[in-house]
């Protein structure tokens, strides 16, 4: 929703939707013939022999790729495994699929104990894939230094709205996932921000609850850290190097419930945009494809329409509804071949409408100049690149329909494989 100021000159702001009544009951996705899960690891093909195809699995059931220890994710159904797949995920990340055919649900006997010590490494083992992707390796990572724990209430985009309603809904949960979490890390600063009357009615002990503007971009992390904590954001954008890690509330109400039930949550929650805009919040088992999704709330896909992940500011395309949904996935959008905005080739033309939005008051024209050319390092020395926060305003308001997040999103990608191949090279 934005509101336009009566004076040309000021920002426009835009709010983020509180909760309705239309959207308070997710409606439930029916389980798929089958899922299909990613592991954090590149396919080999020798992973073939680790998890072949026909070995049955269970529901809770940690699937590793020969290295116990390494990364894995939890079987979210009972079945059979279908197959092993080399899977690209965002910027080229290289993932490692596994498709399992989906049977009659059982329980993996040898899997999470709500009994056993919450340590990081256990926490780490059970919920590193769990709805809402804890960030549980940065936690358990000794070096890193970890102080300041920052739990968000508050969605990452307009128009969705699952932080909220854990935040809104499941309290006991948030807290039983609050106190497995002091436990483990020993931290002595939890925060919790929380939009707008999200704040109202609930308390969390042990934690310190703040609130954020209704306007957005304010609730995604890199905002909170910048203006309500009061950090500058780091070079690289990751906020561990200061000491903090955030964490979505919804992957602190996963553990907890898992802590409360003795059960993994096997669920994700998301909002479902359609082409009009409507929206609804569903609940899917993780690994459920986008192609289901559709089919049950009858959205049909035409020549050129656009599938994102993630709201209207900060999402990116997924180029096939085989794509099955993740612990990160917030929303899935529709949007009409009609209302895509075709790149184009049209130059900026200094209107500075980007300027004025930008909450980092970052010089957006003369930055972009610079990403467009592949002067990525110039673009963070002289132009504020790592100030970004990603919210995707600039995008949003460009009349020349200049794709300026996707430049930052690369030009930050690049600098990052730059500074790996160095160090590696040191
Ligand atoms: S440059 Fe664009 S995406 Fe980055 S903070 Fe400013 S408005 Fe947001
Ligand atoms: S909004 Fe677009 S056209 Fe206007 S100054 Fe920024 S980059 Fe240039």
């Amino acid at each position: 929703m934005t509101q336009r100021s009566f004076f040309g000159f000021a920002k426009p702001r835009f709010i983020y939707e509180e909760l309705t009544d239309t959207l308070v009951t997710p409606q439930s996705v029916p389980l798929p013939s089958a899922v299909t899960l990613y592991i954090d690891k590149p396919y080999a093909q020798k992973d073939a022999l680790t998890l072949k195809s026909g070995t049955p699995v269970k529901t809770g059931e940690r699937l590793s790729l020969g290295d116990d220890e390494g990364p894995a994710v939890i079987a979210t159904v009972s079945g059979t495994i279908q197959g092993l797949s080399a899977f690209t995920g965002d910027y080229g990340k290289r993932l490692t699929a596994v498709t399992i055919e989906v049977g009659k649900d059982e329980p993996a006997p040898e899997g999470f104990d709500p009994a056993a010590p919450p340590t990081l490494s256990y926490l780490k083992r059970y919920f590193t894939t769990a709805p809402g992707a804890p960030p549980l390796a940065s936690l358990a990572d000794s070096e890193r230094g970890i102080s300041k724990l920052v739990i968000y209430g508050g969605d990452a985009d307009l128009l969705t709205h699952t932080n909220q309603y854990v935040a809104k809904t499941r309290s006991e949960a948030l807290k039983k996932g609050i106190e497995v979490l002091q436990t483990a890390t020993e931290l002595d600063e939890i925060i919790m921000a929380l939009p707008g009357e999200t704040i109202q009615g609930h308390e969390y002990p042990g934690t310190t609850v703040i609130n954020v503007p209704a306007s957005y971009p304010s609730a995604q992390p890199l905002m909170v850290l910048f203006k309500t904590l009061g950090y500058t954001v780091p070079s690289d954008g990751d906020t561990t190097s200061l000491g903090v890690v955030f964490i979505r509330a919804e992957a602190v109400a996963a553990i907890g419930s898992a802590y409360l039930t003795g059960k993994l949550v096997t669920d994700k929650l998301l909002t479902i945009i359609d082409k009009q805009g409507n929206r609804c919040l569903t609940t899917a088992r993780l690994g459920t494809p986008v192609r289901q999704i559709l089919a049950q709330f009858k959205i049909e896909l035409a020549d050129g329409d656009r599938l994102i992940f993630g709201g209207p500011m900060t999402g990116s395309a997924i180029f096939t509804e085989d794509q099955s949904i993740m612990p990160d996935t917030d929303a899935i959008m529709v949007q009409d071949a009609a209302d895509v905005s075709v790149c184009t080739d049209y130059p900026c033309i200094n209107c500075g409408d980007c300027v004025r939005i930008c909450p980092a008051t970052i010089p957006v024209p003369m930055l972009v100049r610079f990403l467009e050319a592949g002067q990525y390092e110039e673009a963070a020395d002289l132009y504020d690149l790592f100030s970004c926060v990603e919210c995707g305003l600039c995008s949003f308001v460009c009349p020349s329909r200049i794709p300026i997040l996707q430049y930052i999103k690369l030009g930050k990608y690049e600098l990052a494989q730059i500074l790996t191949v160095e160090e590696a090279n040191e």
